[in-house]
């Protein structure tokens, strides 16, 4: 080679020293530079392999891994491609004005935004991030090119630059050699890079080396040899950190449940529960997006969920944070999308008005309606065995997204406190016959304890009725959607009304004790509880009911639980004592009884005594009055 000649150039900027301000407005982001570089020597990389399928790199690529290191001592990091490499002017063309006047740009861009958020932080920033951590750069390079010089260039963040013809590097491809900053010497540290390079290279297309680790293999078996004969033998093997081709860059058909299973415990490897079912994402029109998406057993404690879906794109991690992308409520889902066409470099509320994005996502809602119908349709038991832990995205879908609503509601389910699922249109069918009241209103009966209102699930049991569980947080919400909804159907809790009333059908039975007798008991009664919490009334039930019941009316009930949920506005409902209705039934003997009774006193003690047994049926006695209850009952015997 020729004697060497260095060359000073500058680097057409107007901005004078921009480093310093890319620095102090993407700090936060700063350890994308990784990203950054390491995408673009497997660009290098492919694009050579793409030369030699077109037969113009003639010969053996050989070793085309990307290699990693950190030097301690000399405060650098290299990152080494054995791609296309480029030639001086393309380092001139490339870097030097393309790469530069971009920083520009985006400089002038963004130097008034105050707010780094407006920002999503995510940029196609390019060689130039190098910058935001190191004090100087330097390019080795050699191009595939036959006869192609190898060139050396340098730059400290100034817009001056150098470059020369070097001998030394002989090998095909380019070195980034990174003179780390002072404030950045973080980024010198193994355990530092080896965690960025998992979290945004783990499934870059080309092989990533960082170092070296020990492994085991197991030797070639000698005649006669057995297999547990034999121990490893311990080697030094590259460390490879990433998976060239994950899961979702395949098709469909190439991949069995294990391998969707497999490729969920590499993305999450700190996920020890497997995942419910998986649904494989494959669009190439109108636009491009590939990605496994996996419905998770979610655990009861309501916790952050760290695991959350990951946004690629071509293979580059770009996000964990897809709010906007994927519906609300499949934000819980976990898994990968990935799409080159989502645009990474505008603010989260641009996002949402990108029409891409909004395709996507209704893509995926729909995607979503579908896999679960396929299986309630293949696999209805497995369908219902899953159901509890799905429920949660159903309800919340249904609630939140007209389109997914329609879809779901002919493979949502009921639970009935039995344990027994039906779609709505089986529950419909079911019930119509028994409950449908007078006004031809379907009444749904539900519960949303079974151990508290047992008494009441038992007597609409007797009646042949049917009474649905409803007993998450999302419940009191997905009854109004579904009331508001479905024609003629009203959702009533079982402890609502007595029995009889729970759903009206014809006033049947005559009252043992006239009206007269009952002004005369009402003041007995109300005298046994609190006047502003107990509302007495007199009802015509059977001799078999209990003499007393105790309901609270639907309404007011549903408005104190939206309240203590934080349905905010109603916060009258919300500190108003709970409101219950005392219902006496006029035609158990034990009212007779009372009403009988000569002795004032001992009147007194047999009225609070049937009010407490009722009480005490709802958990509603406590404290003293269950004490004197006892008592009371102790003498009675
Ligand atoms: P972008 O990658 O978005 O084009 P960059 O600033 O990262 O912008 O890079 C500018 C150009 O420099 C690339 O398009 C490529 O032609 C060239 N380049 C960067 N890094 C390498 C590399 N490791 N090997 C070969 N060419 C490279």
């Amino acid at each position: 080679m020729s004697k060497t000649t260095t060359t000073t150039g500058k680097i057409n900027v107007q901005t004078e020293n921009i480093f310093p301000i890319i620095k102090k407005f993407l700090y936060s982001d700063n350890e994308i530079f990784l990203r950054e570089l390491v995408s673009n020597a497997v660009d290098a990389t492919k694009k050579l392999k793409a030369l030699a399928s077109m037969g113009e790199v003639k010969g053996d690529l050989g070793d085309t891994k990307i290699e990693v290191a950190i030097d301690k001592s000399a405060k650098t990091i290299t990152i080494k491609d054995k791609g296309i490499g480029m030639t001086a002017e393309e380092i001139e063309k490339y870097i030097a004005q393309i790469a530069f006047s971009g920083a520009e740009e985006f400089v002038n861009k963004y130097k008034d935004k105050v707010d780094k958020n407006v920002v999503i932080g995510h940029f196609g920033l390019g060689f130039y991030s190098a910058f935001m951590v190191a004090k100087k750069v330097e390019i080795f390079s050699l191009s595939h090119k036959e006869g192609a010089k190898a060139v050396r260039w340098e730059c400290d963040g100034s817009p001056e630059y150098q470059i020369e013809e070097i001998d030394s590097k002989t090998q095909r491809g380019t070195d980034i050699v990174l003179h780390i900053a002072d404030d950045c010497e973080e980024f010198l540290d193994d355990h530092k890079i080896e965690g960025l390079l998992t979290k945004y290279c783990k499934f870059l297309p080309v092989e990533i080396k960082f170092g070296t680790k020990k492994d085991r293999i197991k030797p070639e078996l000698k005649e006669g040899e057995k297999e547990e004969d034999v121990k490893d033998i311990e080697v030094v093997v590259d460390n490879i950190i990433n998976n060239p081709a994950p899961a979702w860059t395949k098709k469909p058909t190439e991949l069995k449940e294990e391998d969707y299973k497999a490729f969920y415990h590499e993305l999450y490897p700190m996920q020890f529960e497997e995942p419910l079912f998986n649904i494989h994402l494959n669009v190439d029109y109108p636009f491009n997006l590939t990605g496994i998406l996996y419905f998770p057993k979610l655990s009861n404690k309501l916790e952050m969920p760290k695991d959350r879906i990951q946004l690629y794109s071509n293979q580059v991690f770009v996000t964990d944070n897809v709010e906007n992308i994927v519906p609300d409520f499949l934000t819980l889902l976990r898994g990968v999308i990935d799409s080159p066409d989502i645009p990474l470099n505008v603010s989260r509320s641009y996002l949402q008005a990108d029409g891409n994005v909004k395709k996507i996502s209704s893509h995926i809602t729909k995607k979503v309606a579908d896999k679960l119908e396929e299986i309630f349709k293949k696999e209805r038991p497995d369908f219902e065995k899953k159901w509890d832990d799905i429920k949660i995205f159903v309800q919340y879908g249904m609630i939140s997204d007209e389109k997914f609503y329609e879809k779901a509601i002919k493979f949502a389910l009921l639970k009935t406190t039995e344990n027994k699922y039906y779609t709505f249109e089986e529950f419909e069918n079911l019930v119509k016959p028994v409950q449908t009241n007078k006004e031809n209103k379907l009444i749904y009966l539900y519960a949303t304890n079974v151990q508290e209102q047992h008494a009441y699930i038992d007597a609409a049991k007797s009646r042949g009725y049917e009474v649905l569980l409803m007993e998450t947080m999302l419940d009191p919400h997905y009854i109004n959607q579904l009331e508001s909804k479905l024609k003629d159907i009203s959702f009533v809790r079982v402890d609502a009304d007595t029995i009889d009333k729970l759903i009206k059908k014809d006033d049947n039975t005559v009252s043992k004790i006239t009206e007269e007798q009952q002004k005369q008991l009402q003041p007995i009664i109300e005298n046994t509880v609190s006047k502003e919490q107990f509302q007495v009334t007199f009802e015509n039930l059977s001799e078999k009911d209990a003499p007393m019941v105790i309901t609270r009316p639907e309404f007011m009930r549903r408005m104190k639980d939206m309240n203590q949920m934080g349905g905010g506005a109603m916060g009258f409902y919300g500190n108003m004592p709970d409101m219950y209705n005392l219902v006496v039934n006029s035609n158990h003997p034990l009212i007779t009884k009372i009403l009988d009774e000569k002795n004032a006193e001992k009147q007194t003690s047999l009225a609070k005594q049937a009010t407490d047994l009722a009480l005490l049926s709802q958990g509603l006695l406590k404290g003293e009055s269950l004490t004197n209850f006892i008592k009371r009952s102790v003498e009675l015997i």
